[in-house]
């Protein structure tokens, strides 16, 4: 009867701990956020930042929209 008791507590200390571990959250990676970074550029027209991969690409630099880009170059040709 003793043995039983202490094999119950076994068994039920060691189904807490799995309960435990179950719920926790997986550990994050070092470095993933990282890999999440983006490089942002300064709009050449207005100066708004947006992300490089968003940026309109334009003789003067990077744009944030093509709207902003065109009224560049449009400005460009008034001087
Ligand atoms: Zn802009």
């Amino acid at each position: 009867m003793k043995y039983l008791i202490v094999v119950l507590v076994a068994v039920i200390v060691g189904w807490i701990a799995l309960r435990n571990r179950e719920r926790r959250p997986p550990p994050r990676r070092p470095g993933a956020g990282a890999a999440r970074a983006q490089t942002i550029v300064a709009c050449s027209h207005c100066g708004v930042h947006v992300p490089l991969a968003d940026a309109v690409q334009g003789p003067a630099g990077p744009f944030c929209s093509e709207a902003h880009r065109l009224a560049h170059a449009k400005q460009e040709r008034a001087r």
